[in-house]
């Protein structure tokens, strides 16, 4: 009988094995200063869209590929550098087309949201909770969407309320970004593979409390110890993942503050990690304090200057020593040899390519623009 029982059990799981979820990926990824004068536009989030959004992931390729574990449709995903506010027009043209591409994706198990949560856009207060209600409307209210945010992103509540499953970045600087998205996706996989789907409960708190980057880095304290506690938290009985928010100090929204989200099946402890973690960030906050020395304005820029130039002496000259040599002189109000060092900065990355990132090439092609202005400003003085 038991053999009978058994051998019945495998051909059902030969035949009827579940289907593979299916699941989309969409966001916008921008830090956005509602207090620069500058905007952002559609081209500098490098949108893309299908499969070509998978190659993003490192973890959707390799030995331990997550890949095979759902069928993934990439609707839209786009990641600008942080900037001004976005414009509304930029923000509806990829809305528009993240929607479509959900629309075609349709019927959809789950949702990886991936985004920062401080982008700003001209006219609204709450960007991400404005994406993410649109999206929710097209998925429909069966699928899981699980969010992955920095944690200088703000949890609104409207985020807080469409999001089933939702973490953040445990590291600032951000070292575990990618293992954060990894866990996020993770986490969406393991509730539809196991048919728990959305979890029972999650707990929000807003914790009023705003500060800076600066201040707030986790390798000191306070943060280090209010971060760390959050590993131990996730494995206990009933908790599915748990997060803090420092928020984001250089926009002015109501939503603009830290938060504690804590996602599981069980109610109590759900609550109680939520509460101690939400305490523990509250009872530290006069604890904060900037991770980098702080001086004067014109003592800082001389102490720069100071390091940058016995950098430059004392090692083979990177382009990066350069570009930060530059933006020195020119916080210092000298243009001329800001420009001459950017120059420089330029000639050596063109030189050494390949220890040339992506952003500091464009750092260096913003000053090599910076010393063709002055060159043009000065022979206009002459003229
Ligand atoms: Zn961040």
């Amino acid at each position: 009988m038991h053999r009978t029982l058994l051998i019945a059990t495998l051909a059902f799981l030969a035949i009827g094995a579940a289907p593979k979820p299916r699941v989309a990926i969409c966001g916008l990824a921008i830090e956005s200063s509602t207090f620069s004068p500058a905007t952002t536009d559609e081209a500098a989030f490098h949108a893309s869209a299908g499969q070509a959004i998978l190659d993003t992931y490192p973890f959707f390729s390799g030995p331990h590929s997550l890949r095979d574990r759902a069928v993934w449709v990439g609707a839209l995903q786009g990641h600008a550098l942080p900037g001004g506010a976005v414009t509304r027009d930029a923000y509806e043209s990829l809305m528009q087309k993240m929607l479509d591409g959900l629309r075609a994706a349709l019927p959809l198990d789950g949702l990886f949201f991936d985004i920062h949560g401080a982008m700003s856009v001209v006219g609204m207060e709450d960007a991400e909770g404005d994406m993410i209600s649109r999206v929710r409307a097209v998925v429909g209210p069966r699928t899981l969407i699980s969010t992955s945010m920095d944690l200088h992103g703000n949890v609104s509540w409207r985020l807080a309320a469409e999001s089933d499953l939702i973490t953040c970045y445990r590291m600032a600087p951000h070292e575990d970004e990618i293992e954060s998205k990894q866990r996020a996706v993770e986490n969406l996989l393991t509730r539809l593979e196991s048919g728990k789907g959305r979890p029972a409960y999650k707990a929000y708190i807003a914790v009023p409390v705003l500060l800076p980057g600066e201040q707030t880095s986790t390798r000191i304290e306070p943060a280090r110890s209010i971060y760390a506690a959050i590993p131990a938290i996730t494995k206990r009985p009933g908790i599915i993942d748990a997060a803090i928010w420092i928020g984001y100090a250089w926009a002015d929204e109501p939503r603009n503050h830290a938060a504690v989200m804590v996602t599981g099946d069980d109610q109590a402890a759900v609550k109680a990690a939520a509460e101690s973690l939400a305490a523990s960030f509250w009872a530290a906050r006069r604890q904060f304090d900037f991770v980098a020395p702080t001086l004067p304005w014109d003592q800082a820029l001389e102490r720069a200057l100071t390091i940058l130039r016995e950098r430059r002496a004392a090692s083979e000259v990177e382009p990066v020593t350069l570009a930060l040599l530059a933006r020195a002189h020119l916080a210092a109000g000298e243009i001329a040899r800001a420009a001459a060092v950017a120059a420089e900065a330029l000639t050596v990355a063109r030189e050494n390519g390949s220890h040339w990132s992506e952003v500091q090439a464009l750092e260096a092609r913003s000053y090599a623009l910076l010393a063709g202005d002055v060159a043009e400003h000065a022979a206009g003085m002459g003229a």
